[in-house]
């Protein structure tokens, strides 16, 4: 648990090594309001995702696309945000959707980079007893947007778990992803 009060001491101080005024009148609610906001964008630590619960169904192959996320760079405390792609095969059982959004939301809500987010959903999902998983993320960074390279280049990373290992079984399911996706081309 966040120690709220600390952080706005903390920010306070930022405010003033910025070369700002903590005390004038725009600024006074700031740490308050990055506190409650921390509190929000930071509750991944505490999440469960619930995926214990699931329903007796016969599918092959089910495709969640397009589940929008927000995380926070680990190594600037930037915000990168973007989709998310999950296709699953199933063993008999199946997730609610509610359940890979509560997934998505406990590893995008911390200090992140995109890659871990990718392999922490398909580690999970394998680990609850399907027979394979693909998770792929098209992310952008305000790291690279507004400093550094200060580039849009958008970010793909995918992960493969379970018989989705083997390159023969990856055609149908990425198809199945792609297939109203208009910018994703994973080969
Ligand atoms: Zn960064």
């Amino acid at each position: 648990m966040m120690d709220k009060d600390r952080v706005k001491r903390l920010v306070r101080e930022m405010i003033a090594e910025i070369g700002e005024d903590p005390t004038r009148e725009g600024l006074l609610d700031t740490p308050g309001r990055i506190a409650d906001m921390y509190e929000e964008i930071f509750s991944g630590y505490d999440a469960e995702s619930e995926l214990s619960v699931k329903f007796s169904e016969d599918s092959d192959v089910i495709v969640a696309k397009d589940i929008q996320f927000y995380s926070m760079c680990e190594h600037h405390m930037l915000p990168f945000f973007g989709k998310i792609h999950i296709a699953y095969s199933p063993d008999g059982k199946v997730f609610g959707i509610s359940k890979l959004v509560r997934l998505v939301e406990k590893y995008t809500k911390r200090l992140q980079i995109q890659e871990r987010i990718t392999k922490n959903i398909a580690d999970e999902l394998h680990s609850e007893g399907v027979k394979g998983v693909v998770v792929i993320i098209e992310g952008e960074h305000f790291c690279m947007k507004m400093r550094g390279v200060k580039n849009d280049a958008k970010m793909t990373t995918v992960a493969y778990r379970g018989i989705y290992e083997k390159k023969e079984y990856r055609p149908d399911i990425l198809a199945m992803i792609h297939k109203s996706s208009s910018e994703t081309k994973i080969v």
